[in-house]
């Protein structure tokens, strides 16, 4: 028998994710963001899961290729573009679409000699300081692209840095907003602009594309819980107890005995560990579900196992069903108590974790 953790993911509960963000954004075309294989929840489950998108958006040029051997025929973006000079080969080939956001990918288009219609994504450093052209850079970039005969249709895409988080005084959302229409004006092509949050919390600033990612796997990006945005979640990771201990007021439970007993308890052990994608920076306290029930996690998470109390389930044993996050206990709930997001969760799930479908 292999060892029984398994992440079980939920293709109807996808389904279900990406209608929610059609309904919140009914004009605006869905890019359904598939990067780090597709959140961790497998590429070719994406394409099943995301089939009602109007595209797929991803970082992974291998992947994007191994997206067409899928059978998606819709478009294809590369958040990111293109690396190399070789890179705009494939590119071609397989009818990519590419975010272009420095002068260096600009050169490399122009010298590629690629003769097949190029649809390009303009990127604007509207203030996150990561990938595009500031607002005063941005239409000479433009003007420069548009003289290049191979590429046809040009959007104007920006990235927030705060659509969860719209009070932050170090970069307000509307700065974000106003310095992007600044670098825009007189240009023309479609606009590009929200993410997760911006799809689900600023519906007034969707445009002709959104990028939705990790509310179509059922986490929230902030704000509400995603129970209240009314999506679902899409990956549920269950293990069992595959030993228990009886120990005493004042006992110590594993590495660096971070927990000690104050009084009488069972503890139960659960084939997972960090080495599965379980964050090793989970406190004492942790939810997870054992039998239906609701516990926590206790002591130092371990490479391939945890600790938790069976206090609370007293006829659990050997074979009990857990719940590491998914059905009844919230990624996000479970990443927030780690210090981390469910995002990070989703997609660090290892490769030797069994994954099968509901
Ligand atoms: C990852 C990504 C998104 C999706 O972000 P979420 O917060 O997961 O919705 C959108 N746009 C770009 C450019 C991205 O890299």
């Amino acid at each position: 028998m292999p060892r029984p953790l398994v992440a079980t993911i939920d293709i109807a509960a996808m389904q279900h994710n990406l209608a929610v963000a059609k309904a919140r954004t009914p004009r605006a075309k869905v890019w359904a963001i598939v990067k780090a294989n597709a959140y961790g929840h497998g590429l070719a489950r994406g394409v099943r899961g995301f089939a009602a998108a109007d595209g797929m958006g991803l970082i992974e040029l291998d992947a994007a290729v191994r997206l067409r051997d899928l059978g998606w025929t819709k478009p294809i973006l590369l958040l990111e573009g293109f690396f190399a000079p070789e890179d705009l080969a494939i590119v071609s080939r397989n009818q990519l679409e590419v975010a272009v956001h420095c002068d260096e990918q600009i050169a490399m288009i122009e010298h590629s000699g690629i003769t097949t219609p190029l649809d390009v994504h303009l990127k604007m450093n509207s203030g996150m300081n990561r990938l595009g052209f500031t607002p005063d850079r941005f239409g000479a970039a433009y003007v420069r692209l548009r003289a290049i005969p191979t590429v046809r249709k040009i959007t104007l895409m920006t990235h927030f840095a705060n659509a969860d988080d719209v009070r932050n005084p170090s970069l307000l959302l509307s700065e974000q907003v106003r310095r992007f229409q600044d670098g825009i004006a007189g240009l023309s092509g479609e606009l590009s602009l929200s993410n997760s949050a911006a799809t689900l919390l600023h519906p007034e600033l969707v445009t002709d594309w959104v990028r939705p990612g990790v509310m179509l796997y059922g986490g929230t990006p902030g704000g509400k819980t995603a129970q209240e945005f009314g999506l679902l979640p899409t990956m549920t990771l269950t293990s069992e107890i595959i030993g228990t201990q009886d120990i005493a007021t004042g006992d110590a439970v594993g590495y660096g005995s971070r927990f000690v007993a104050d009084k009488p308890m069972k503890i139960g052990v659960v084939a997972c560990g960090y080495a599965d994608g379980y964050p090793r920076h989970a406190p004492d306290g942790t939810p997870i579900i054992v039998d239906g029930v609701r516990t926590a996690m206790v002591g130092r998470v371990s490479m391939d196992m945890i600790t938790v109390d069976l206090t609370p389930v007293p006829g659990a044993h050997v074979g009990s069903a857990v719940t590491l996050w998914g059905d009844g206990v919230p990624i996000d709930e479970v990443a927030q108590a780690a210090g981390t997001i469910g995002y990070e969760l989703m997609c660090a799930v290892a490769p030797r974790v069994q994954m099968v479908e509901r």
